[in-house]
C-alpha cells in the first residue's frame, strides 16, 4: 500500500480503537512531574502515572501517537536510514489487561491485513527472547510465522533497575539485499546492518525486578501484568512510500527540497552532502516542536540541547554553501508537514521562527568571528610548518563553536595539518577546569552559579558539542 504519513498515523490509532482502547493525545515533549527524563523518549513515557499504579485509567487499553526526542541518537542521524532526534512512536498498552495471546495477533493482523497495513508477510521477521518459549510459541503456532523468521536474541529484556521488567518481541521489515552490512554475520534481524529496518518492539512487563536481585531468571511474576509497544511512525512510512530512509518521506521531504532551493545543492549527488540535508532537516523539526512546547535555547538543560541542535544545522547549512540565515524559514514547512495531527506548530509557527532567528543570528555573529580568526590562523601556518596548533584548534571549538573536524576540513582544503594531540590536551585541561569550578560551585554555594555553569561541558561528547559563546565570563 502507498500510504502517507498522515494516513499510516490514522490507521494505527484507528485499529486500536476497533480492538477497545482509548486514544490518547500526544503529549508534551517536556516530561510532567518527572525530573528522571529531559524529553519524553517513548510512547510509554508519558503513560507511566497508570503503569506505577499512582492513576487508575477509565480504560486500560490505551493507543497513542506520541512524539519523542532521543539525543542519544544524535550521531546516528544522517547516518544511519532509520535514527533521527524527534520521531513519533505509534503505540498501543495494556494496563494489567490483555497480553502475549492478543497483542502479537494483533500486531500481526495490522500489518499484515488486507484490510489495514497490507505488508507482504514473506518480508516480516522477529526476534524472540529465548527463555520466552510462549512468546515464540504464539508466532509459530497461532500466527504461523515460519520457524526460519524467528531468531532469538538475548539482548531482547527489557530491565531498567527496581520495578516492572520482562522480554519483548521486535519485529522487522526486511529491505532486500541491496542493503546488506558487509559483514554477513551481521546480516539477521537485530543484527548491525541496514537490511533488516526493527519497527516495532512489543514489551511484556511480567516480571517484578526486587531490589537486591540481579538475575532475572529469579524475578517473580507480576500479579498484573502490562503491554507497552512502540513502532516508529517514521521508519513505517519508508516502507508504504518505498524510500532507502526515513528522510524521503512525506514526513522530511518538503523541508529538504526547500533546503535544495536555499543551498542550489542537491540531495542524492553526494553522500557527505545528503548527511547535511538530513541532519538540518531531523533538527529543524526536534527544534521546531521543542519551542512549541515550551522549551527555549539557553546554556543548560533541555535548552543546551536545543542550542546544540540550531547550531548542528546551522553548521550544515555552511557545509552546504548557506552563508545566510535560513533555518527560520523551515519552520512553517514542518507546521504544515505535521498539521493533520499537530496543528499548534502550523499555528505557533511566527513565534517559533523567531525563537530560531534570533538564536541563529547570534551563533553565526560568533562563527564569522571564528572563520576570520581560522583564516588567519591557517595563513600563519602556510608560512611556517603547515600545521595548526591543537591549542588555537581548541579555541576555535571552545570559544567560536567550531566543530573540530570542521576546523580539520578547512585545514586539509589549503593543504594544512591540525595537531590532534594538542586539541586533545586542550579539552582534556578545560574538563578540568570544569570540574573544578563545578566542585567549588558545591562548596561555595550559589555565587557565581551563572558563571561556573557556562563552562561546566555537557554530558554528551563528540564533534557536535558545540560549547558556549561568551568565553569573556571564563
Ligand atoms: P534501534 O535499535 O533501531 O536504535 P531501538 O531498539 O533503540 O531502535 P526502541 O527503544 O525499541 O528502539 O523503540 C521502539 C521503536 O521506536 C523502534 O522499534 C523504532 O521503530 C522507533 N525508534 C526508536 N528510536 C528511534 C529513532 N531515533 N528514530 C526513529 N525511530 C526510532
Ligand atoms: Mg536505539
Ligand atoms: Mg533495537
Ligand atoms: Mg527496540
Amino acid at each position: 500500500k502507498e500510504l502517507s504519513s498522515a494516513e499510516t498515523r490514522a490507521m494505527f490509532l484507528r485499529f486500536f480503537e476497533s480492538k477497545g482502547h482509548s486514544i490518547e493525545p500526544s503529549q508534551s515533549l517536556i516530561p510532567k512531574d518527572d525530573p528522571s527524563l529531559l524529553w519524553i523518549n517513548s510512547g510509554v513515557a508519558t503513560l507511566k502515572k497508570y503503569f506505577d499504579g499512582s492513576v487508575t485509567p477509565k480504560n486500560r487499553r490505551i493507543t497513542n501517537a506520541q512524539k519523542a526526542i532521543r539525543t542519544n541518537d544524535i550521531e546516528n542521524v544522517g547516518h544511519t536510514a532509520r535514527h533521527q532526534t524527534l520521531f513519533e512512536m505509534l503505540g498501543n498498552f495494556s494496563i494489567g489487561d490483555y497480553f502475549k495471546a492478543e497483542v502479537i495477533p494483533w500486531a500481526w493482523e495490522l500489518l499484515t491485513s488486507p484490510d489495514w497495513y497490507a505488508i507482504d508477510p514473506e518480508k516480516l521477521y522477529v526476534t524472540v527472547y529465548p527463555d520466552d518459549q510462549e512468546t515464540k510459541d504464539i508466532w509459530l503456532n497461532v500466527v504461523g510465522l515460519p520457524a526460519d523468521h524467528i531468531y532469538e536474541e538475548v539482548d531482547n529484556f527489557w530491565d531498567i533497575g527496581e520495578g516492572p521488567s520482562g522480554p519483548d518481541t521486535e519485529i522487522f521489515y526486511d529491505r532486500g539485499a541491496r542493503f546488506d552490512a558487509a559483514d554477513p554475520k551481521e546480516n539477521h534481524p537485530g543484527g548491525e546492518n541496514e537490511r533488516y529496518l526493527e519497527i516495532w518492539n512489543i514489551v511484556f512487563s511480567q516480571f517484578n525486578h526486587l531490589p537486591g536481585l540481579t538475575n532475572n531468571q529469579d524475578y517473580p511474576e507480576l500479579p498484573h501484568k502490562n503491554i507497552d509497544t512502540g513502532m516508529g511512525l517514521e521508519r513505517l512510512v519508508s516502507v508504504f512510500q518505498h524510500t532507502d530512509t526515513n528522510f524521503e518521506t512525506d514526513l522530511f521531504w518538503p523541508i529538504i527540497q526547500q533546503v535544495e532551493t536555499i543551498s542550489g545543492k542537491h540531495y542524492g549527488e553526494n553522500a557527505e552532502r545528503d548527511v547535511s540535508f538530513k541532519v538540518i532537516a531531523d533538527h529543524i523539526r526536534a527544534v521546531t516542536f521543542a519551542i512549541g512546547d515550551g522549551a527555549l535555547p539557553s546554556n543548560e538543560g533541555r535548552g543546551y540541547i536545543i542550542r546544540r541542535l540550531l547550531r548542528r544545522a546551522v553548521v550544515h547549512g555552511r557545509k552546504l554553501g548557506i552563508q545566510k540565515e535560513f533555518l527560520q524559514q523551515l519552520v512553517p514547512t514542518v507546521g504544515k508537514i505535521m498539521a493533520s495531527y499537530y496543528p499548534e506548530v502550523l499555528a505557533n509557527a511566527d513565534y517559533i521562527a523567531s525563537v530560531v532567528q534570533s538564536e541563529e543570528t547570534r551563533f553565526n555573529k560568533t562563527l564569522s568571528d571564528g572563520l576570520h580568526l581560522l583564516a588567519d590562523v591557517m595563513n600563519d601556518a602556510k608560512q611556517n610548518q603547515g600545521e595548526i596548533a591543537g591549542d588555537i584548534a581548541f579555541k576555535l571549538y571552545d570559544t567560536y563553536g567550531f566543530p573540530y573536524e570542521l576546523t580539520v576540513e578547512s585545514a586539509a582544503e589549503a593543504g594544512l595539518t591540525v595537531d590532534q594531540a594538542g586539541f586533545d590536551a586542550a579539552m582534556k585541561a578545560q574538563q578540568e577546569r570544569a570540574r573544578a569550578a563545578r566542585g567549588n560551585k558545591v562548596s561555595m554555594g550559589v555565587q557565581n552559579a551563572l558563571l561556573t555553569d557556562l563552562k561546566i561541558p555537557s554530558t554528551y561528547v563528540g564533534w557536535s558539542q558545540l560549547v558556549v559563546e561568551d568565553t569573556t565570563l571564563s
